[in-house]
């Protein structure tokens, strides 16, 4: 299990629950989403009606799922949260939705995942409230239209290109979340410090800052880890020392690379001279599937400038090479 995996693991659900901002003003970073949110939201209110149906994408741990709270509590609704894994038949999601009340927000996380009958439920529900649901077997069997509450549905996926185009043209506002600035994850840190009771300085946030992909679930996990280590080593202050210390032995570098990052640049430098290689040759050379290269490893390591793609490839930058203290 890496520790600086973005998926959230079991130690993260009882921190993240005290530490999911409430509102937008408490929500860090993500400037543009949050001005855009904050027009819609203001303007959905004054109609009195629902929000349009919204769509976020980007890698995992950014904040997806606390938006999708953060909408709810804004509206003065309600939050139901789910995933496009959990349901497997049309008549679950027919369940989900019959159940939801006025306004309510519908969080599906994963939503590229959800199969393509229950994906059919979602369209008339999306465009006209509505669903269409099967009565009785065979010759004797006829669809009733239900209509439905008027809901916002909140979809969360890695890649926008993952959805099909007739689930991605009903949602009314997309947004991508970016990864976050060393500042901005320096702000979370100390805030989360701040509610979970944890000392730390300005220079020990800045250090699990840096360290921390640009991704606050990571920021808060790594501020858990070197607090146990602070207070059983240490006096339980973290300090850029003990900050340093404790990441050094949890194998995180300076730039937030772990050993499955360091491994991939090193394989593709020493057995395909740095590059171009195909995605599935690199797959394969790393025993990893394609699928898990791209969006997990990859964003990072090509957001920072270790890799380009390139139409022919992917290929380990110059800045890499330094990284590793290697020349070309
Ligand atoms: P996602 O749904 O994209 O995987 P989450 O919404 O579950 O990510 O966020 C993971 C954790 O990171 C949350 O519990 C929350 O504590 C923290 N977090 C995410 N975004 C922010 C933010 N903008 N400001 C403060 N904390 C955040």
């Amino acid at each position: 299990k890496r520790v600086i995996s973005t998926q959230v693991q079991e130690e993260d659900i009882k921190i993240e629950k005290s530490l999911r901002p409430q509102t937008l003003d408490d929500y860090i970073g993500q400037q543009k989403a949050k001005e855009n949110l904050k027009v819609y939201i203001e303007a959905a209110k004054q109609r009195g009606e629902a929000l349009d149906h919204v769509l976020f994408y980007g890698p995992p741990g950014l904040g997806k799922t606390t938006l999708a709270g953060i909408i709810a509590n804004e509206m003065g609704t309600h939050l139901k949260v789910t995933s496009g894994p959990a349901i497997g038949k049309p008549g679950e999601m027919a369940a989900i939705l019959s159940n939801l009340q006025e306004g309510d927000v519908l969080f599906v996380d994963e939503i590229h995942r959800l199969n393509r009958q229950v994906e059919e439920v979602l369209y008339p529900a999306m465009e006209d409230y509505v669903i269409d649901i099967m009565i009785g077997k065979g010759a004797t069997a006829r669809a009733i239209r239900l209509d439905l509450p008027k809901f916002t549905l909140v979809g969360a996926t890695t890649r926008a290109g993952l959805l099909s185009a007739p689930l991605r043209d009903r949602f009314g506002v997309v947004h991508h979340l970016e990864f976050y600035t060393v500042e901005e994850l320096k702000t979370i840190i100390l805030h989360s410090a701040k509610t979970l009771g944890v000392e730390i300085d300005e220079k020990g946030a800045f250090e699990l800052a840096r360290r921390s992909r640009g991704t606050p679930r990571l920021a808060n996990r790594l501020l858990k880890r070197v607090r146990d280590f602070a207070e059983v080593k240490y006096d339980g202050k973290i300090s850029k020392e003990v900050a340093a210390f404790a990441l050094d032995l949890l194998e995180v570098d300076k730039m937030g690379l772990d050993q499955n990052d360091r491994n991939i640049l090193k394989i593709m430098i020493e057995k395909f001279s740095g590059g171009p290689v195909g995605l599935d040759t690199l797959a394969a050379a790393i025993g990893e599937d394609s699928g898990t290269i791209e969006d997990v490893y990859e964003p990072y390591l090509v957001k920072n400038g270790f890799i380009n793609r390139t139409p022919k490839g992917r290929v380990v930058t110059d800045f890499a090479y330094q990284h590793f203290g290697l020349t070309k």
